[in-house]
């Protein structure tokens, strides 16, 4: 097979659980006229060639598959099952009813136990060919590297708070949404990076998010080509915040497309 020519990312979704704006909220980032600063629940897409990656599927999926263009799901990648990264699981349906086949989910072991349990109407009767008003998936695990039509997908192990993530790495790109440590183990697979995005919640210290400067900590051990900070919540004003940061780190944006070479 030859090698891939192209990886094209797009996030989907730059912001935090809330989404910004927060409903109700009034602060100054919240009523931003920048569009940058408007974020929906962190997901993303990776192409390479023909095969359309989506990573999480957020509550906002629907807006965003709208907005822009998404229109063919491969696979999904599942970093893990909060709300914001998982709740939008029906509107997959879309795809599989367009697609006229299941769509292959990836996760680590929990992802997948807590998917099936959360979710019992898609998972009830899967034999039903009729059923095609309800996503078709199919749910595996993954354990460790996959190839997923040709392209070579790397899970990569990150706790959020306590609680065990996965990032992937495809390429050299690596996305690690949701993460306060990486651990030892999966630094070796986050060598030679072109792109790295990185969660980079909010200045302030958080519990199970990296803080923006604990992030740049992260950015500056791995010496990525360029790196974006996402998963933002109102704390963080896109053009302040981005104009204070070193050179080759940016804040990532709804929308934003980014081309890794392989
Ligand atoms: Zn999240
Ligand atoms: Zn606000
Ligand atoms: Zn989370």
């Amino acid at each position: 097979m030859t090698a891939p020519s192209t990886l094209d990312f797009l996030c989907l979704g730059s912001g935090t659980s809330y989404g910004v704006p927060m409903i109700g909220c009034r602060c100054p980032v919240c009523r931003s006229a920048d569009p940058r600063n408007q974020r929906t629940r962190s997901s993303a897409v990776v192409t390479v060639d023909a095969v359309t990656l989506l990573i999480d599927t957020s509550t906002d999926l629907r807006t965003q598959a709208l907005r822009h263009g998404v229109d063919r799901v491969d696979a999904v990648l599942y970093t893990h099952t909060h709300a914001d990264h998982l709740h939008g699981i029906d509107d997959l349906r879309s795809f599989t009813l367009r697609q006229r086949q299941p769509l292959p989910c990836y996760g680590n072991a929990e992802t997948i136990r807590v998917i099936r349990d959360r979710y019992p109407y898609i998972f009830a009767d899967p034999e039903c060919l009729l059923r095609w008003s309800i996503p078709r998936l199919e749910l595996r695990e993954l354990r460790g590297p996959v190839s997923l039509g040709g392209v070579e997908v790397v899970p990569v192990p990150l706790l959020h708070g306590r609680l065990p993530i996965y990032g992937f790495r495809i390429g050299r790109l690596a996305y690690l949404t949701d993460c306060s440590e990486i651990p030892y183990a999966s630094w070796a697979l986050l060598e030679g990076l072109h792109t790295l995005v990185i969660d980079g919640l909010r200045p302030q210290p958080h519990e199970t998010h990296f803080s923006i400067a604990q992030a740049l900590e992260v950015v500056a051990r791995l010496r990525p080509a360029q790196a974006f900070l996402t998963h933002l919540t109102h704390d963080v004003d896109h053009g302040p915040t981005e104009a204070q940061l070193p050179p080759g780190v940016r804040l990532a944006y709804d929308g934003l497309r980014v081309k890794v070479p392989f």
